[in-house]
């Protein structure tokens, strides 16, 4: 038997638009390796979160049309599409506009100060600085993407040289999913922790002032709410809102700008292998449905399908302990398919052991964690470990407390399981994840389940609450005790809390001395579980950037032979987003 492959005419079409190639199976004679081929295109992209989407849209806008994205889920947008959405990238087109005042020498500036030239080299940074502004453009002019620079949210280490108060993040402008025609039916929702009541998307700053209860947050949750109540049309459809937000909205409005070029994805398609011929990667094998189908691609693999966030065995081989997959926020199939992949092929790896860390919270009933953020960050509530002990600045940003909490835990002093601790203030104050506050929902309206699996319990005293989550007594009452007294004179000596102004961009600015440090005195009070998660692994292929290979001598097999590899993080959307910046 052997295949030829046959140009297919428009009149071939499917829904998906047949561009490529139909197949013609024959008896007989010798085949090559290219005539087994069930489809060709000039270039496959692996993955449909913002990696795999941007690179094809870019692809097509460069003059390489002939693109064919598949998927593994049922659903696309990966981990993007649930994600907050934010991309950091200082003096962006939106940044300008808004009248930031920045430059790539003060980025470059509060970069190094994190980043040693061993961990990022410098063509690798100045490649970052230079064509981030540069990619936020080119997607402006020619797709229907769209950024919100965010004034107010700050760098990560505002005390660091060079760092900005706010203006080099940007979220996704909303969008609606009927823009998206059936398409909207298989795109992945944002986090549930990203949506009021459950079903009305929210964006970033919203968020920021809903949860916060910042003034003017419940005229804007009104006008949510209503805008939803009298959407009827689009109830009979769906039960979500039909306005799009945050990384839902970003996949959306790449989906749409791909939709506009007829580029084709399949879904339910997973890759299997890569396949090299001759030293050379000329396609890849997927299932599809089920079927295991080959699909040649004559010019190059885009390899964008994600991290290992959810493959038990390669976080116990790369990542920091404790980890659990079942603590990431990362979408459920992220597997590390492609980076198996690349590694099978020779392909060099760096940054395995690193993830995007984030407390989580496991609420049950729940598919997937929710990040522990801002309520962590409020007055009146602290982490303790099992010795009823704090481990870190529970306000610093998550990716830090994280790297704190790894670099503390041990056999002598395990900082999981950890528990946040708060009072009944808190509880009547702030939001917090599934729990809301107690005026919302009370203690009583509160699933029984979240007792009975160890997700939050409550107590008249400390120690009774010890007792509950088998945390040292004396321990923890000696914590709160301290807390009560930071609480009073605004100092933290431990740990700082609230001395940086990232910290208190989520402290609550009606309490003083420190907006970042309340004390726990009134019962009941309650603990729930958090966890060192991560929404992601960072690590992957080293990619073949441009001038890499002439610059630093590369091999192309210190790189990733004949394909391309959305590098973690993607160089593209997601990049090292908020969250560059590690000590
Ligand atoms: C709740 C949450 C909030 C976040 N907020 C932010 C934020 O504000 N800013 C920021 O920078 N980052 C944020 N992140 C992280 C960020 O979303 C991810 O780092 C980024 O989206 C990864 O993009 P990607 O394209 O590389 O992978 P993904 O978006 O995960 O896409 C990978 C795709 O590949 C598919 N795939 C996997 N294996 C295969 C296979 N074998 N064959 C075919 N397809 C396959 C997956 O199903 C998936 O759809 C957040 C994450 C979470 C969970």
């Amino acid at each position: 038997m052997f295949v030829v492959l046959v140009p297919a005419t428009r009149s071939l079409a499917t829904k998906e638009r047949v561009r490529y190639h139909d197949v013609i199976h024959r008896q007989g004679s010798g085949m090559s390796v290219e005539q087994q081929w069930d489809y060709s295109f000039d270039v496959v992209v692996v993955g449909s979160g913002n990696g795999g989407l941007t690179a094809a849209l870019c692809s097509f806008e460069m003059g390489t049309p002939d693109i064919l994205v598949v998927e593994k889920s049922h659903l696309y947008g990966g981990t993007s599409a649930i994600s907050g959405g934010g991309v950091w990238i200082p003096c962006n087109r939106y940044a300008r506009a808004a009248g930031a005042r920045d430059s790539i020498t003060a980025a470059k500036t509060y970069l190094r100060q994190l980043i040693t030239p061993e961990e990022v080299p410098e063509y690798q940074l100045d490649a970052y600085l230079e064509n981030g502004p540069k990619m936020v453009e080119f997607l402006h002019r020619h797709t229907r993407v769209r950024y919100v620079s965010l004034a107010h949210y700050p760098d990560y280490y505002t005390n660091l040289d060079g760092a900005m108060a706010g203006h080099r993040s940007m979220e996704p402008e909303t969008f609606t999913a009927d823009e998206l025609g059936e398409e909207w039916r298989h795109l992945r929702r944002t986090h549930p922790m990203m949506h009021l009541a459950g079903v009305i998307g929210i964006t970033q700053q919203e968020a920021a002032l809903l949860i916060g209860q910042q003034p003017g947050w419940w005229k804007i949750a009104l006008k949510l709410v209503a805008a939803y109540v009298v959407d009827i049309p689009w109830r009979l459809r769906d039960r979500y809102h039909r306005r799009l937000a945050t990384g839902c909205a970003g996949v959306a409005r790449l989906r749409a700008s791909m939709m506009d070029r007829d580029i084709p994805l399949w879904r339910n398609t997973a890759l299997t292998r890569v396949v090299e011929e001759q030293g050379r990667v000329v396609g890849v094998e997927v299932k599809r449905n089920g079927r295991p189908l080959r699909i040649q691609a004559r010019k190059a693999v885009v390899l964008a399908a994600g991290g290992f966030e959810h493959n038990q065995a390669m976080r116990e081989q790369y990542l920091p302990q404790p980890t659990d997959h079942r603590w990431s926020a990362g979408t459920l199939d992220n597997t590390g398919d492609a980076i198996l992949e690349g590694m099978r092929l020779g392909a060099k790896m760096h940054r395995l052991n690193e993830a995007w860390w984030c407390n989580t919270i496991s609420v049950p009933g729940e598919e997937i964690p929710r990040l522990s953020i801002m309520e962590k960050s409020y007055p009146g509530s602290i982490v303790v470990n099992p010795a009823g002990r704090r481990f870190s600045n529970e306000s610093q940003n998550y990716m830090a407390f994280q790297q704190e909490t790894f670099r503390v835990h041990s056999d002598d002093n395990p900082c999981n399981p950890s528990w946040q601790i708060f009072d009944a203030n808190f509880r009547a104050n702030y939001f917090v994840g599934p729990l809301y506050n107690s005026k919302f929902r009370p203690d009583w309206l509160l699933p029984k389940r979240y007792q009975q699996e160890g997700f939050f319990v409550h107590a008249d005293t400390i120690a009774e609450l010890a007792g509950k989550i088998s945390v040292d007594p004396a321990g923890l009452a000696d914590t709160v005790a301290r807390m009560n007294e930071y609480a009073r004179t605004g100092i933290d000596p431990d740990w700082h809390r609230g001395e940086a102004a990232y910290d208190r961009y989520y402290g609550d600015p009606r309490v003083s001395p420190n907006p970042c440090l309340g004390p726990i005195d009134k019962s009941p009070f309650y603990a729930m579980r958090v966890d060192p998660g991560d929404f992601g692994t960072q690590g992957g292929m080293v990619t073949p950037m441009p001038r890499c290979c002439t610059r630093t001598g590369m091999s192309s097999r210190d790189c990733t032979p004949s394909a391309i590899a959305a590098p973690r993080p993607c160089p593209v959307i997601p990049a090292p987003g908020p969250h560059w910046g590690r000590r």
